[in-house]
C-alpha cells in the first residue's frame, strides 16, 4: 500500500448517489457518543479524580455528543517533556505517513462529517468543503515538505486552533509543521475537542508516532497558557482572535526565545462593494454566501457591504427576498442552509447586538430562528461605512454601506483604515476598477465577481495583512518553510 499524490474526494451534493452514500455512511454516527482526553506520548493512568464535561450539539443542547476530559497543567507539562522532533525520519517518510492521513480521513468521511454537524454545528456543504480542504492540506504540505531544504526543525511547536474550522485548521496547522520535522503539542478549541480527538487518532494509526504528535483539549488559560509559555516551545502556531493572539504573543515574548515565531491568523472587518455595473443577481448570491454560510463564522466572511446608491434599494429587495428562501435549521438535515452559532454565549452576545442596532433604528431585518439550539436568525444592519463597527461580529450580520459614485476612493481608504486586511470582495464590470482596487486595498485574499469565503488550498492561498494575521498564508507555498529555522541559523538540534 502506498497512498498516492491524488487530489481530494469531493462530495457533489447535487448528486442523489452522492447524497445517499454521504447519508448511509453518516446514520451510523447519528446516536454515537464519542469522548476526548490528552494522547500523549505515554499512556497516563486514568484518574478517579478526573471529570468530563460533556459535549452537547449546538443545534440540539439537550443531546449530548460525546465527554471531554480536559488536559491538566501536570499533563502539558508530561506532554512537552516526553516531545521528540521528526527531523531524523526523513521528508519522505513523514510525506507518506501525512498522505496516508489523508487517505484515512476520506476512509471515515462519514465519522467525521457526523462530527462535524453533531459538535460543531456544520451544515451539509460546509462539512464536505471542510473534510475536503483538512486532506488537501495533507497532501499539499507533504508534497512541499518533500521539496523543503534541509534546514532543521525548530523542535516543539504549539498548535492551537479554532472551533469554526475544528477539522480542517486543526489538521492544516499540525500537518505543516509535522512536514518540517518538529514535534507537535496541538490545542483544540474547548467546543470541538471530539472532532480534534478523531484526527489525531488517524494521524497516529496513519504513522505519525505518538511521541511528535500529542493532544491536549482544553482551556486557555490552563492547557494554551501552559503551552506558549514553557521555554522548551520553540514556536507557536495559532488561529483565532486578534485579542487572543495579541495575548499570546505577549506571553511567549516575555517567556520564549525571542527567535521562537508566532505564526497567527485571526479576525477581520471584511468588507467588499457592489458598485452600479455589477451583475445584481450575482453580487447577492455571493454576499448571501458569503455573510451568512456557516452562520457567519468565518473569519473570512463579509461584515460590511458598501453599495453603490443608485442601485441600492433594488440590490436590498433582492437581497430581503433571498434571504427569505433560507433555510435554518438541524445542521443534519442535508435540506438545512444555515445552522446554528457555537454556543449560548455567541447566541446572546450576536442577538444583544442585533437587538441594539435594532433600538437605533439600524435593523433592516432579520429572520426568525428556530426555537431550539443555539440559532441566530440572518441579520441585516445599516451604517454608514465600515468605522461604525467596533468589533469583528462572529455571527450572521451583514451591515450594509451606501455609498456614492464620488467616494470611491474614499471607501477604499476608510477600509483600509480599519487596521484589519483579511478578505476583501469586488463586484464590478469595470476592469479598470479591479486593477485600481487590487492595487489599493490592504486585504490578504482578493475576491472579484464571487464570493469571498472557502479558500481553496494551494489555489488561493490564505491569510491577512495587519490585524488579521502574521503571515505567511496557509495552503500556500511558503508556509511550510516558516516552520523549520531559517536558513542562516545556527543548528541547535
Ligand atoms: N479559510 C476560510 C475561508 O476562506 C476561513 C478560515 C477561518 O475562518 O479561520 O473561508
Amino acid at each position: 500500500y502506498a497512498p498516492e499524490r491524488k487530489a481530494a474526494r469531493g462530495w457533489d451534493l447535487t448528486n442523489d448517489l452522492v447524497v445517499q452514500e454521504l447519508d448511509l455512511a453518516r446514520e451510523r454516527f447519528l446516536n454515537h457518543r464519542w469522548q476526548a482526553a490528552p494522547i500523549l506520548a505515554r499512556d497516563i493512568a486514568p484518574s478517579d479524580t478526573r471529570v468530563g464535561r460533556d459535549i452537547t450539539n449546538p443545534g440540539n443542547p439537550q443531546e449530548v455528543v460525546g465527554e471531554c476530559f480536559d488536559a491538566s497543567v501536570s499533563d502539558c507539562e508530561s506532554a512537552l517533556a516526553s516531545a521528540q522532533d521528526w527531523h531524523n525520519a526523513g521528508a519522505q517518510q513523514r510525506a507518506f505517513a501525512l498522505r496516508r492521513a489523508a487517505d484515512l480521513f476520506e476512509l471515515n468521511a462519514g465519522e467525521l462529517m457526523a462530527l462535524l454537524a453533531r459538535e460543531a454545528g456544520k451544515c451539509a456543504p460546509d462539512a464536505v468543503a471542510e473534510l475536503r480542504e483538512a486532506v488537501d492540506f495533507l497532501r499539499y504540505y507533504a508534497n512541499r515538505g518533500e521539496e523543503l531544504s534541509q534546514q532543521p526543525a525548530r523542535g516543539i511547536i504549539t498548535c492551537i486552533s479554532p472551533w469554526n474550522f475544528p477539522l480542517a485548521i486543526f489538521t492544516g496547522q499540525i500537518a505543516a509543521a509535522l512536514v518540517a520535522g518538529n514535534a507537535v503539542l496541538a490545542k483544540s478549541a474547548e467546543s470541538t475537542p471530539l472532532i480534534a480527538a478523531a484526527a489525531v487518532r488517524l494521524m497516529h494509526a496513519a504513522g505519525v508516532p505518538r511521541d511528535v504528535l500529542q493532544y491536549l483539549p482544553g482551556d486557555g488559560a490552563t492547557a494554551g497558557t501552559a503551552l506558549t509559555s514553557s521555554p522548551e516551545v520553540a514556536g507557536v502556531c495559532f488561529t483565532g482572535s486578534t485579542a487572543t493572539a495579541k495575548s499570546i504573543n505577549r506571553t511567549m515574548a516575555a517567556k520564549l526565545s525571542p527567535s521562537a515565531p508566532l505564526i497567527a491568523e485571526t479576525g477581520g472587518i471584511n468588507a467588499g462593494i457592489v458598485d452600479s455595473t455589477a451583475l445584481p443577481e450575482q453580487a447577492i448570491r455571493d454576499a448571501l454566501a458569503s455573510s451568512f454560510q456557516s452562520a457567519g463564522q468565518r473569519c473570512s466572511a463579509l461584515r460590511v457591504l458598501y453599495i453603490q446608491e443608485d442601485v441600492a434599494d433594488v440590490l436590498l429587495d433582492m437581497l430581503f427576498g433571498a434571504m427569505d428562501e433560507l433555510d435554518l435549521g438541524t445542521p443534519w438535515s442535508l435540506a438545512t442552509d444555515i445552522g446554528p452559532v457555537i454556543n449560548p454565549q455567541a447566541q446572546a452576545s450576536i442577538q444583544a447586538y442585533v437587538d441594539k442596532a435594532k433600538d437605533e433604528g439600524r435593523l433592516l431585518k432579520q429572520l426568525k430562528a428556530p426555537g431550539t439550539g443555539y440559532f441566530v436568525g440572518p441579520a441585516v444592519v445599516e451604517v454608514s461605512g465600515i468605522a461604525d463597527i467596533e468589533n469583528e461580529i462572529f455571527g450572521p450580520v451583514l451591515h450594509i454601506a451606501r455609498f456614492a459614485a464620488d467616494d470611491f476612493d474614499k471607501i477604499i481608504d476608510d477600509i483600509n483604515n480599519s487596521g484589519y486586511g483579511l478578505t476583501f470582495g469586488l463586484h464590478t464590470r469595470i476592469d479598470e476598477r479591479v486593477k485600481e482596487v487590487s492595487s489599493a486595498v490592504h486585504a490578504g485574499n482578493l475576491y472579484v465577481n464571487r464570493n469571498q469565503i472557502g479558500a481553496v488550498v494551494e489555489s488561493q492561498p490564505f491569510g491577512g495583512e495587519g490585524l488579521s494575521g502574521t503571515g505567511p498564508k496557509a495552503g500556500g507555498p511558503r508556509y511550510v518553510q516558516r516552520f523549520q529555522q531559517p536558513l542562516g541559523a545556527p543548528d541547535l538540534a
